[in-house]
């Protein structure tokens, strides 16, 4: 991180590491943690819920980065920080009341499908000006709205991929400039085998499983409840 940042005249400080400790045992989140590690991602609520029970440190920051349909969105807020997946208002709604709820403000993310890949979740870029309107429009007091997420392509080769990352911050500055949102700063992109593209393009959180981890285990299936 330290040298993907310096080369592109950025300092790691700048950019959060999301650990992504999916199908991990919680003995690899308590020994990241020894190390000082304390934000972390999940992509089930379940099994977050399941290391969070465990571990019990309200230094922790959890992240949810998995697709949510909105009947789970009420396991979300009082549980995690962050929601990195918004891509429907009849979610963003259920967010927003369930946090108001738990005396919360849940800080999050819009999800972009930013290549348009027919197999990915989140938002195209088109659609994603509207969308804040719409959800501005709603006065949704629960959620604060952050930044973009994006996930990369498979099989981008690292040149596609780059103008994938670059076209997310390009929608993120025309989002700043078009809306009155001073905390639409954020940009989560970036995993274990293109984070530092990512940085280099403007990232400021990164999701990191295997480079921290070590390989993952298969998901169980009987887990899988979003
Ligand atoms: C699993 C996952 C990651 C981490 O992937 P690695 O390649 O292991 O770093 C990042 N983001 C999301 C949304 C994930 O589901």
């Amino acid at each position: 991180m330290q040298e993907a940042a310096r080369q592109s005249g950025r300092t790691a400080n700048e950019i959060r590491l999301i650990a992504i400790s999916k199908y991990m045992p919680t003995d690899y989140v308590l020994a990241a943690m020894s190390a000082g590690q304390h934000c972390f991602g999940e992509n089930t609520v379940q099994e977050a819920l399941s290391k969070q029970d465990l571990i019990d440190n309200p230094d922790n920051e959890w992240h949810f980065v998995g697709h949510l349909q909105s009947n789970k969105a009420k396991m979300i807020a009082g549980n995690f920080d962050w929601l990195h997946t918004l891509d429907s208002l009849r979610l963003a709604s259920r967010l927003s009341e369930n946090a108001i709820n738990a005396a919360q403000t849940l800080d999050v993310l819009l999800q972009v499908n930013i290549a348009d890949d027919p197999d990915k979740f989140g938002l195209p870029a088109s659609a994603v000006p509207r969308f804040i309107d719409d959800i501005l429009d709603a006065g949704l007091a629960g959620i604060r709205l952050r930044g973009l997420m994006t996930i990369g392509q498979r099989d981008a080769t690292p040149d596609e991929r780059r103008a994938d990352f670059s076209a997310l911050r390009e929608l993120r500055d025309a989002c700043m400039a078009r809306f009155e949102l001073p905390r639409f700063s954020e940009l989560s992109m970036g995993m274990s085998g293109d984070f530092e593209a990512a940085i280099s393009e403007g990232a400021t959180m990164i999701r990191v499983g295997s480079a921290l981890f070590g390989p993952r285990p298969a998901p169980n299936p009987a887990s899988s409840d979003n």
